[in-house]
């Protein structure tokens, strides 16, 4: 059974692509979003840098979730390695950059919630709970085949399918990937002192262990270990676990409590060679699984999702088709500087903690010595990490589609 059809359909209904589906619809696009039901609980926060949040704003969600998300006023990053050359303790200070804060950290489910609640506002954009099986593409349009026997035709496939994308090998891309030997753990914590809005990422030998401000005193932490260490510290009881962070995190925010939820992701980055290709485009986790290191991942996809929907939209005010191979093309050059240099940013971070190579530490405590005291390059390096100045899409920028 063919649905109506729709000038671009979206694969996911994941942070990436409801973005992209609310800033297409809502400048008239004739929308679906393929989305099937969340398979796991995801206790996983996102911290939304600035930009972000601006294009949530401009897209009028921000206002439905900003209630339960925390500012990040200060970052500090503190070396705990316990090597021969560590580095200095660095603060960063949004102030100093003007800045009311770097990021907004937010449980994924809040956001999703403002999300789903901002699409089903939008008339010219559809929900379709299922499950997207195939994706047949032609030469004037693509369609995807569903679960419950429907098909959806369109011009534009956005595969916004998440690290195991459909979309991204129905269309013949491979990726390339790099494992680290590396574990994330994540929890959501209660604790005795306030946070005061800052962010502290200790640099431990096995990688960072960052607590993150949510609202009240609560924090989320991402705990970077080593694969061995992962059986021991998820099968620990709550106290036990609790005891463990608080001594790991120097007491800093005193007495831990664990929420319930604990998350496990080993650290791999997995890039797509190509971003677009016969009439599919692949945002977010489709595209680029990064290691929750530095927040890069999501703010990523929500620039992905903003730049679609910019070149659909401007691709239709000339008239011109929206699925065409100059729109992909140019997707995949817009995009590919800001995923390549974020990517190799967080690695080459990871790897200068996990490296027992002295000059690459003593470079490390160099770099961040000098941070700590170069105003201005400080202040250079905070711009840049809040706002990427090589490609900042409208919606980043405040201004609607
Ligand atoms: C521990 C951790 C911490 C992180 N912290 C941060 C952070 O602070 N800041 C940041 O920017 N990023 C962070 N990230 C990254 C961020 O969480 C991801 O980039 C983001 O969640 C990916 O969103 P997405 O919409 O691309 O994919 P997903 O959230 O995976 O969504 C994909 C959706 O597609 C659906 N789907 C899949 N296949 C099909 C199909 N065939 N048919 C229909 N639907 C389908 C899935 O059910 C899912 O709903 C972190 C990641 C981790 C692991």
């Amino acid at each position: 059974m063919d649905h109506t059809i729709a000038e671009v359909v979206v694969v996911g209904g994941g942070p990436a692509g409801l973005t992209a589906a609310i800033a297409l619809a809502g400048a008239g696009v004739e929308t679906a979003v393929v989305a099937m039901p969340a398979a796991a609980h995801d206790n996983r926060t996102t911290a939304l840098l600035a930009s972000s949040v601006t294009a949530l704003e401009t897209l009028r969600v921000w206002d439905r979730c900003a209630d339960q998300a925390a500012p990040l006023k200060r970052m500090r990053l503190v070396d705990d390695t316990a090597r021969l050359l560590r580095a200095p303790e660095v603060c960063f200070d949004a102030a100093e950059i003007g800045l009311p804060a770097f990021a907004y950290n937010i449980e994924n489910r809040h956001l999703l919630a403002a999300l789903e609640s901002r699409s089903r506002d939008i008339p010219a954009l559809r929900l379709i709970a299922a499950k997207a099986e195939r994706l047949e593409v032609g030469d004037a349009d693509v369609a995807v085949s569903l679960d419950d026997g429907g098909r959806l035709p369109a011009r534009l496939v956005v595969g916004a399918d998440g690290r195991r994308s459909l979309c991204r090998t129905a269309a013949g891309i491979e990726t390339e990937s790099r494992s680290y030997p590396q574990t994330a753990l994540t929890f959501n914590l209660t604790h005795a002192r306030p946070h005061g809005d800052t962010s502290t990422e200790f640099h431990t030998a096995s990688g960072p262990f960052t607590l993150v401000p949510l609202p009240g005193q609560r924090s989320s932490l991402v705990f970077v270990v080593t694969p061995e260490d992962v059986p021991r510290l998820t099968a620990l009881p709550d106290a036990e676990l609790a005891a463990e962070i608080e001594r790991r995190s120097h007491s800093i925010v005193g007495k831990i409590g664990i929420e319930p939820g604990r998350g496990v992701f080993p650290l791999a980055v997995e890039i797509a060679r190509c971003f677009g290709r016969s009439r599919v485009v692949l945002i977010g986790e489709a595209a680029h699984v990064m290691p929750p290191i530095g927040a890069q991942g999501l703010n990523l996809g929500l620039r992905d999702a903003a730049t679609i929907a910019e070149l659909v939209i401007a691709a239709r005010q000339d008239g011109g088709d929206v699925g065409s191979n100059e729109l992909t093309a140019r997707f995949e050059h817009m995009r590919r500087a800001d995923v390549t240099s974020r990517s190799l940013a967080v690695d080459l971070l990871n790897r200068s903690l996990l490296s027992d190579f002295l000059p690459l530490q003593g470079a490390r405590g160099l770099g961040l010595y000098l941070l700590d005291r170069i105003g201005p390059l400080r202040r250079a390096v905070m711009r840049e990490g809040v706002a990427p100045a090589a490609s900042q899409p409208r919606l980043m920028r405040g201004e609607a589609l």
